[in-house]
């Protein structure tokens, strides 16, 4: 099967994708995690790509439109896969186009100001920097969590800001191509799954 996942942050797309990929053996590819390691191994891409972040970019679409194709060109991978955090843009979309033909496209909809609201009141631990959203005391370090600082207020801001010009066009995008199947988000997480189980058991892929 080769899955995308579509959905405003905080709509839990890389724990359904995990879910995906243990239940159905899709390869679950978050271009997020595929951009740390990059920074982290310190390659050739990551050196640049690291660049571009620390200037408050975003990294650009060639960069990840060819970290993409590599990944989907490994034999194992081919068509297997489920992609979390690509596309990102229209542009994008239509360079994936190019180079693989997508089954379905699952959209996670959710009320997009109660999760920024949401996000926008957890608390972080001072100590060991853990995010907590129902408690105000770190249970690890025993003190009193703190409001995410105006930084992180910020890049929430403009993640939602990306999301909504960018990316939610793309929903129009896959339903003109049919291939759109959207789940109610605002569930938790088992109930989430359970619908997009019901989509992947639906049809041959
Ligand atoms: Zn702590």
């Amino acid at each position: 099967m080769r899955l995308i996942l579509l959905g405003a942050p905080g709509s839990g797309k890389g724990t359904q994708a995990q879910k995906i990929e243990k239940n159905f053996g899709a390869m679950h590819i978050s271009t997020g995690e595929i951009i740390r390691e990059n920074i982290n191994s310190k390659t050739e891409i990551g050196i640049k790509v690291e660049k571009i972040i620390n200037q408050g970019k975003l990294v650009p679409d060639d960069v990840i439109i060819e970290l993409v194709k590599d990944i989907l060109n490994k034999p194992n991978i081919k068509n297997n896969f489920v992609l979390d955090g690509f596309p990102r843009t229209i542009k994008q979309a239509e360079a994936l186009d190019k180079i693989t033909q997508i089954d379905k496209v699952i959209f996670i909809d959710t009320n997009i100001d109660a999760t920024k609201d949401r996000m926008l009141k957890r608390r972080v631990c001072p100590l060991c920097g853990k995010t907590y959203a129902d408690t105000l005391v770190c249970p690890n370090c025993n003190v009193a969590l703190v409001i995410r600082s105006d930084d992180n207020e910020q890049t929430i801001n403009s993640r939602f800001e990306v999301y909504k010009s960018q990316t939610s066009p793309l929903i129009d995008y896959y339903k003109q191509k049919k291939l759109l199947f959207k789940v109610d988000g605002n569930q938790n997480i088992e109930q989430v799954f359970e619908q997009i189980k019901c989509i992947l058991n639906e049809g041959n892929i």
